[in-house]
Formats: structure tokens, sequence, C-alpha cells
């Protein structure tokens, strides 16, 4: 087991500070990817309605733990609100539905997926996500994909602050503004695409002398680099290898010369281009 520490959250409750991302993985062999990721010592799963996975994540979380003997609470489960649920009322309907298809008596972190700004619903969202932890369905509530201005609207409206934006961070967009107003506000920091999915940085200079460095793989250093920005990553792996290995991160540190060589790498348009929160709308 390597996850040395927790983060707590801006309400008390502690998280792993690696996840294991479970987009796009489905049907059996996505329940076996899962089981083999809680076998392989991850303590926190990322869903969404959206992912269309909430029944074989719920499902290799009930084998793993009767088999295991784990507590459930050693694990996180998080799912996200999807973008049609955010009139009041269909979102508590929506995070009902969440929790019954997870087969869980509460689910760990809810998050709104995507604030659709066209569609402008989200703080009414906020406010049935803020109802359903009051209501203790939902032990922790966050947003993902929300820029500053989105989550000043939130707080103003609701007074409420979340604990988690989950937002895409990997070394070509390092997000520093966007992580700094996060410590700011006292929010963690979640990462999408960690390891940059479409377009892995592991060739990259800076990466790749790292891990010769270090005697670890460039994914490692990646994931490590993470860690030591305060960002939590969420990489996925179906590869059970992978899985081990992404979570193999704490028996080194990068210098401060490494994490700014892989930093550097970060520029204004290395984020998708398709997934500007201000204009993406995904239902
Ligand atoms: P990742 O950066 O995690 O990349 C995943 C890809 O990297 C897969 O093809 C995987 O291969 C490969 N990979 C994993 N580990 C290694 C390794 N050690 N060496 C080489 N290749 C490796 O990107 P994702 O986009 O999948 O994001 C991760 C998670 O973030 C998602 O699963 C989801 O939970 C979340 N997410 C959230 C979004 C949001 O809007 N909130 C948007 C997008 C993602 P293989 O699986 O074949 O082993």
């Amino acid at each position: 087991m390597t996850h040395i520490f927790h983060h707590t959250l801006n309400d008390g409750h502690a998280i792993p500070p690696i996840g294991f991302g479970t987009f796009p993985l489905k049907g059996e062999e996505g329940r076996d990817a899962v089981h083999a990721a809680l076998g392989n010592g991850y303590r926190l799963l990322d869903s969404a309605t959206n992912y269309e996975n909430e029944g074989i994540v719920g499902r290799a979380l009930r084998d793993f733990l009767a088999e295991s003997g784990v507590p459930r609470d050693e694990v996180t489960v998080q799912s996200k609100l999807a973008g049609r649920h955010h009139d009041y009322e269909s979102a508590l309907a929506a995070g009902y539905e969440s929790v019954t298809r997870l087969g869980l008596d509460q689910l760990d972190v809810l998050m709104i997926h995507w604030p659709n700004p066209i569609t402008n619903k989200y703080r009414e969202a906020w406010r049935a996500l803020v109802e359903l932890q009051k209501r203790g369905l939902v032990r922790s509530i966050g947003v993902s994909n929300f820029t500053a201005e989105h989550l000043a609207n939130i707080i103003e409206d609701s007074g409420v602050t979340p604990a988690i934006n989950q937002i895409e961070l990997h070394p070509y967009a390092a997000r520093d503004e966007m992580r700094a107003e996060h410590t700011r506000l006292g929010i963690v920091t979640q990462a999408w695409s960690p390891l940059g999915k479409r377009n892995h940085p592991f060739a990259e200079a800076p990466v790749a002398d790292a891990a010769a460095a270090h005697g670890v793989t460039p994914a490692q250093v990646v994931l490590r680099w993470h860690l030591q920005l305060g960002s939590l990553p969420l990489p996925k792996a179906s590869t059970p290898s992978r899985q081990v290995e992404n979570l193999d991160v704490m028996g080194f540190e990068l210098t401060d010369a490494q994490m700014s060589g892989i930093s550097s790498l970060s520029t204004p348009d290395g984020a998708r281009s398709d997934r500007d929160p201000n204009e993406h709308e995904e239902m």
C-alpha cells in the first residue's frame, strides 16, 4: 500500500492523493478493471453518471469489499451530476439515482460534471448538492471544470464552497492560475487526464531525464509532479501492471529544477480546445 498520506477537504473529510479514473470502463471488462484496481491498492474511484458505469463500479466495489474484508469507509467513491439534471428537483433525484446505481448507502463525493454556462443552471444544481449533503446522502460535494467565475457565483449564491474542483491538468496544462485560486478558496484540485491521455508528454526531455535520474517510468514522474504541485491525479489504466506502476510514486522526490522543467512544458493552449468550460455543453 503506497497511500502514505491523505488530503483533508474543507469539510473535514479526507481523500487519498491518487484516484482511479474509470472512464471509459464499462461492462464485464470494466468491472474486472475496477476490481483489479482495488486489489492493486486504489482507494478512490472516480465515476460519473455520463460514464454509464456507476453500476459496474459499485459491483466491483461490493465484490472487492466482501472478498478482502476492507471496510467500506476506506474507499472513496466519486460520481458526477450530468448536465441534463441541473434543475433543482432533477438534481436531487439524480443524486438518489447515482447512489442507488452504485449500490451504496452514501456516496463519498458528488460533483457537478460541467458548469454548462449556456444552459446556466449550475447555481441551482449546486444548491441541490448542498441539500443532498445536508440529508446525508453524500458526504462531500464538489464541482468539475469550473472556472474562477463559476466558483465565485456558486459560493456567493449558496454560501458553500466546493470541497474539490476536478479540472484538466497535466504537464502541457499546469493550470497555475486555477490552482492558486483553489488554494485561496480552500478547494482541493483534482486532475483529469493527468497523464495527458491523447498526447502523453513521456518523451519530453524534462520528463524522460527525470525518469532516468530516478530509475522510474515517465508516467511515474508525471504523477509525482502532480503530487508535489498539490494536484490529486486520477490516472485511468485498464492494464493491471500500469495500475500498479501509477500508484508506486511515493519512493522518490523530484528536485525543484525537475519540477520547474516539467512545468515549463505548459503553454496557454495546452488544454483541450474542445473542452473550454465557458463553451462546452455536456448534457
Ligand atoms: P489519463 O491521462 O489517465 O490517460 C489514460 C491513458 O493513459 C490510457 O490510454 C492508459 O492506457 C494510459 N496509461 C495509463 N497509465 C499508463 C502508464 N503508466 N504508462 C503508459 N500509459 C499509461 O487520461 P483520462 O482522460 O483517461 O483521464 C483519467 C480520468 O479522469 C478518467 O478516467 C475520468 O475518471 C476522469 N476524467 C474526468 C473528466 C471531467 O470532465 N471531469 C474528463 C476526462 C476524464 P490503458 O488504459 O490502456 O492501460
